[in-house]
């Protein structure tokens, strides 16, 4: 920190002035720069800390005002996520924002850019707030299973009052200014340059004779918290936050700053935050953070490995992940050219891109200007030699290995050296794919999910001979199209479908033993998915499901009731919502499941058939049933090496699949559960069943014997 009475800066390494504290007349300007969005980190608290008792040592003679405000692209955008994990900081930041609100002379927060958490907790400790338009204000701590533990709860309320801060909570989504000014929560916006306005809004206050104003000293207005607003708030928090504590948790917190004193209601918050902190809940969304960040490395990549610049792009293929690929690449300002088969498949598909574009239009997630835009980055093609200076080229064509080859061999002739050839199978050998052309180096899968422009994960399959900047390069492009990227190497089904293998199978062994879907459902999103894997099946497609277990029969055990549910609907015609019927029906161009006794019917035929008897589960049987078998393939995929870490198919599962969040992923669960509750459930269901699908594998029976945790294992491979 440098402090200069009188304005000479105190001459000091750039990189080495966090805070910078200066004179401007009679106006203290505290200045933070902690590149790249200021981050309320121990080093930025204790420099804060020196520069607040500098101030005390010129007020009142020297400055009269402080304002505070930071350098880049943001004022503090929140605190140190990295410290989430350690001792708790709740004390430290008390402290820190009790000296800010207790100075003597009025303190000005003039912020910009996204603030979020500690951030808006740090102005709210200031006398008044002031904001660029545009600013965007949150508390989003519910994302970590906790809530504003810095004075957030109780502060925020005096301004607002506790039904509009309880929601801001809920939503864990930021307000720009105007509103933040509309509730109360800034004083003035402050167009034009931010330091010279704030400078002067704050001589203004001097002028005007206007002294600190404290929120602590404010009172919460009643009316704000009346039972009928609590009750209906509780409500809020238990529809939006299933299954967990934190919400409830947080709407006490803040209902309790209307009725205890500023003081009092400081430790309650301490308390329950850090009660909040201990929880499973908020350990599994603070590992899911690490675990996204961590997925972008890949440890046997060079360290020098240079990623291939990529600014055009091509598809083969414009059906459904052709045409969302498509859509998601303009939308990142991507240009790219379309290739299928023939004008009338090219034109049915780029018609159903242009649909996609006029419904975000017509639901105000876009405007007009941004819809012409962005098709008009898009153009369609029939001819190879117009993907000629593609950078990258995905193909999405129908899942037929021969089909695919071909279309490689011909990319082979006609993409520029260089180009990333890349395929969405998602089953498929990436690499026989690759070896259709002279270049498998260049060939790797990227795997999108339905649809492509909306679903956040992408899996990047690396075949054998993949070279290392094509990963490299495609994790780089990830980030640039807004997609979580987890490396995977070639198994069937990568690690997502392959773990939804046995998950699926069980579920529909469950129909046949009698359970109807909406049971099965039921359950699995009770407990936290976010849809059942029925209902995802007759989202996908049933006729899907069934070619691919043709396609790859010799897989499976000789089970002869395997996917037969799937089997029998489809053989009824019935494929799932894109014919009205599938487990469920559906009005006609309806989403709504609605029960069918058609359905269950044939669900019931298959099973006499098949000589399964019907017979009754509880819930937790059928909990079990379904999720053992996706975590046990979870460990097989470890095991071979399909993918690098037990936090990547936590990745996978919680990004691509539905999996609840909060429950940090499949592995993550079952680490938090016990691997000795799985692998003695496994070993249980094996004696019921026989061992055909039942058998626990070799890392989880190791780790179980041995009492041991998937997280322990990690750390011993390091
Ligand atoms: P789709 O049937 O909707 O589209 C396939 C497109 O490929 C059609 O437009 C067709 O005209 C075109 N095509 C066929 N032969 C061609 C050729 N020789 N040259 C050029 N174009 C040709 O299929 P889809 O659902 O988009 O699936 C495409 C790929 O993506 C498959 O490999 C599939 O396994 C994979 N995938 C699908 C999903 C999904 O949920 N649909 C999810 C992930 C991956």
């Amino acid at each position: 920190m440098t402090t200069a009475a009188g304005g000479a800066p105190q001459a000091r390494p750039a990189d080495a002035v966090p805070v910078a504290l200066r004179l401007v007349g009679q106006i203290a300007l505290i200045t933070v720069d902690n590149p790249p969005v200021n981050v309320i980190t121990s080093e930025i608290r204790a420099a804060l800390r020196g520069a607040l008792i500098e101030v005390r040592r010129l007020v009142p003679a020297k400055a009269r005002a402080v304002v505070l405000l930071c350098k880049g692209s943001t004022f503090f955008s929140g605190a140190d996520i990295g410290e989430f994990s350690g001792p708790p900081k709740e004390q430290e930041y008390r402290q820190l924002f009790g000296e800010l609100e207790q100075l003597p002379v009025p303190v000005v927060a003039a912020m910009h850019g996204t603030v979020m958490g500690g951030g808006v907790e740090v102005a709210l400790a200031c006398h008044y707030r002031v904001a660029a338009p545009g600013t965007r204000l949150g508390l989003p701590e519910l994302n970590f299973g906790i809530f504003a533990g810095g004075g957030g709860t109780q502060r925020l309320p005096r301004l607002i009052g506790v039904e509009h801060t309880v929601e801001l909570l809920l939503s864990a989504k930021p307000i720009d200014a105007a509103r933040a000014l509309e509730l109360g929560a800034i004083d003035a916006l402050i167009e034009g340059e931010l330091t010279s306005g704030a400078l002067h809004y704050a001589e203004m206050l001097l002028a005007s004779g206007k002294g600190p104003l404290r929120t602590c000293d404010r009172a919460v207005d009643p009316a704000t918290a009346s039972p009928q607003i609590l009750e209906r708030l509780r409500a809020d928090a238990r529809r939006l936050y299933p299954n967990r504590a934190s919400a409830l948790q947080a709407v006490e917190v803040v209902a309790s700053s209307a009725r205890l004193s500023f003081e009092a209601g400081l430790s309650y918050e301490t308390e329950q935050v850090n009660i909040a902190k201990r929880t499973i809940e908020s350990h599994a969304l603070v590992h899911l953070f690490f675990a996204e960040r961590e997925a972008r490395k890949v440890p046997d990549l060079p360290r020098d490995t240079r990623a291939r610049s990529i600014s055009k792009a091509a598809i083969v293929g414009s059906g459904t992940m052709g045409g969302g690929i498509a859509i998601c690449f303009a939308n990142a300002g991507i240009p790219v050219t379309v290739l299928d088969v023939s004008e009338q498949a090219l034109e049915r598909g780029l018609g159903t891109v242009a649909r996609s574009y006029d419904a975000m239009v017509s639901r105000g997630r876009i405007s007009p200007a941004e819809r012409t835009a962005r098709l008009a980055a898009i153009s369609g093609t029939t001819d190879y030699a117009q993907l000629r200076d593609a950078d990258l080229i995905v193909e999405a064509v129908y899942e037929d290995l021969a089909l695919k080859r071909r279309i490689f061999s011909r990319l082979d002739e006609a993409a520029k050296p260089g180009a990333i050839l890349a395929t969405n199978t998602s089953t498929l050998d990436v690499g026989a794919i690759a070896e259709a052309t002279r270049r498998p180096a260049d060939v790797l899968g990227l795997h999108f999910f339905s649809p492509a422009n909306v679903m956040p994960l992408l899996e990047v399959v690396r075949a054998p001979r993949t070279a290392p900047e094509v990963i490299q390069s495609s994790l780089e492009f990830a980030r640039r199209i807004r997609k979580t990227a987890v490396v995977a190497r070639v198994g069937y089904g990568f690690i997502g479908n392959r773990m939804l293998e046995g998950y699926g199978r069980e579920a529909e062994r469950l129909v046949l033993e009698g359970e109807t879907p909406r049971r099965v459902d039921t359950v699995l999103e009770n407990w936290g998915m976010a849809m059942g894997i029925l209902a995802v099946f007759d989202l996908a497609g049933i006729d899907v499901g069934v070619n691919v277990h043709k396609a790859n029969a010799e897989r499976y055990p000789p089970d002869p009731s395997y996917y037969q549910a799937d089997v029998a609907l489809h053989a009824a015609g019935r494929v799932g919502q894109k014919s009205a019927a599938g487990y469920y029906r559906y009005e006609a161009g309806g989403r709504t499941r609605l029960d069918d006794p058609a359905a269950i019917a044939i669900l019931r035929q298959t099973a006499q058939r098949l000589q399964i008897a019907p017979r009754e589960h509880s819930d937790q049987e059928i909990l079990e049933r379904c999720l053992y078998p996706l975590i046990n393939d979870g460990f097989r995929v470890l095991e071979e090496g399909v993918a690098i870490r037990p936090g990547d198919i936590d990745v996978v599962w919680t990004s691509g699949y539905g999996f609840p969040r909060y429950r940090g992923g499949p592995m993550f669960y079952a680490d938090s559960i016990g691997l000795r509750q799985v692998y003695d459930a496994i070993c249980r269901f094996r004696s019921e069943h026989g061992p055909m699908h039942w058998r626990p594998a070799a890392l989880l029976e190791r780790l179980a014997l041995a009492e041991q945790t998937l997280a322990n294992w990690e750390c011993s491979r390091d």
